[in-house]
């Protein structure tokens, strides 16, 4: 196992194999990963877990489209796919529930163009997805009004390879599962500073300076800046954030419902009866947590989608910033020029079905062991050589 030294670093703490930079769905799956593969592993988190994009309820666990399948595609449906034995395994090492299910997903089809699509559809999904999940084309939904028939003047699919995830469940084993880990150190408000292109030294704002063996960015849309250095771009080159709004619902609903999804609209009914319902896509916002009129949209539009919902009160709303990596695909790997230092961010929407199989492949690329294979459009250099392509901005 290529793991480095346990040397003291200058401040006389003890070299771990991995430190990692931020308590989201990235960095707590990294960190679980790397401790059951046997390293040591601090994680500095600034705030607290959750704290960043991860602290949201909505858990959609979609795929990809069928059609024109490539090696994105195809990383996102073996996750997905696997996750659910990710799961089983953590719940049973945690007793902690993480409010999954594979419930299938509905799209309503609201033209005759978008319903021939869909069945030119079926072919590729039989071919990619294999005959375990179904894309079905019906006239109406089988599950009453969910979605309104109204809404679907065209039919509907009906896959049965998405799933959903109760994030803050998720979260809580993912911590349960680490605090039992002799080889994993958590310092909470702590922030990583900044990394040293050459010397395998991290600065951290307690005043500390830690050696690592590798040091994976996983804080999110604060990793991008990061990398930028380390490459010697301008610091919004490498990536950015999108910010979403969503509502949580107590409606009573079935815990076995579909997902529901139509034009950028989520439904999701969760284990305890509560209804998430998102998202909005904001580019540009001057607050990254308030909520406003965009998200009381997406809630009048949720409720005519699935009249369920109709008169179900708003428990919470709240709001979070994506990160998305300026290639657009997830940034996983090795960051060119600073050695031992990794990427893990820009999972922009799918990174609750995707985190653990990302984390298998940084792990892999410490211990040198077999991992899953990273799409080439998921590599640094990709994301880097698009993004010197970008006008600069002044
Ligand atoms: C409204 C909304 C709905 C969404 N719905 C879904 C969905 O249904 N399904 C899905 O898969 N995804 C969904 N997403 C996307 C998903 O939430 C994100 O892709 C995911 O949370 C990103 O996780 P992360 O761990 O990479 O980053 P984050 O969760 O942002 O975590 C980064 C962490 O790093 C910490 N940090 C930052 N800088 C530093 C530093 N220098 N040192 C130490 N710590 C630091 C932050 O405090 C934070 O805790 C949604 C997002 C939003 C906003």
């Amino acid at each position: 196992m290529a793991v480095a030294d346990k040397a003291a670093s200058p401040a006389g703490q003890a070299t771990p194999d991995l430190l990692i930079a931020g308590a989201g769905v990235s960095g707590l799956w990294l960190a679980l990963k790397a401790t059951r593969a046997g390293l040591s592993v601090t994680l500095v988190e600034r705030g607290n877990p959750g704290g960043g994009a991860s602290g949201g309820f909505l858990g959609a666990l979609m795929p990809h489209s069928p059609e024109r399948w490539n090696g994105k595609k195809e990383f996102q449906f073996r996750a997905l796919v696997d996750l659910e034995d990710e799961i089983a395994r953590l719940e049973s090492e945690t007793g902690v529930p993480c409010g999954y299910r594979r419930v299938g997903r509905i799209l309503p089809l609201t033209s005759e163009r978008g319903r021939i699509t869909a069945i030119e559809r079926i072919p590729e999904a039989q071919a990619n997805w294999g005959e375990v999940f179904g894309y079905t084309v019906h006239h109406t939904p089988d599950r009453g009004d969910w979605p309104n028939i109204l809404r679907a003047p065209h039919g509907v699919v009906h896959e049965t390879l998405s799933a959903r995830i109760s994030p803050p469940g998720l979260l809580e084993a993912l911590l349960t599962g680490l605090a039992v880990m002799p080889n994993f150190d958590f310092r909470l408000g702590v922030e990583l500073v900044e990394l040293s292109a050459t010397g395998k030294l991290a600065r951290l704002s307690d005043g500390s300076t830690v050696g690592f063996g590798h040091a994976a960015l996983a804080n999110g849309i604060d990793a991008f800046p990061m990398i930028a250095r380390l490459a010697g771009l301008p610091a919004h080159s490498v990536g950015g954030g999108v910010k979403g709004q969503a509502a949580l619902m107590d409606a009573g609903a079935p815990p076995d419902l579909p997902l529901v999804y139509d034009d950028g609209v989520y439904v999701i009914a969760h284990e305890n009866g509560r209804v998430a319902v998102g998202s909005t896509s904001e580019n540009r916002f001057d607050d990254p947590q308030a909520t406003d009129e965009r998200l009381d949209e997406v809630i009048k539009r949720a409720r005519k989608l699935c009249p369920l919902i109709k008169d179900a009160p708003v428990i919470r709303r709240w709001a979070g910033v994506r990160p998305r990596a300026v290639g657009r695909d997830p940034m996983l790997g090795p960051v060119p020029g600073a050695p031992g230092v990794l990427a893990m961010a820009g999972g922009f929407k799918i990174s609750f079905g995707i985190a653990h199989r990302m984390a298998d492949c940084l792990v892999a690329e410490i211990t040198g062991e077999a991992g899953p294979e990273t799409p080439q459009s998921f590599a640094v250099t990709s994301h880097l050589a698009k993004a010197a392509e970008q006008p600069a901005k002044s």
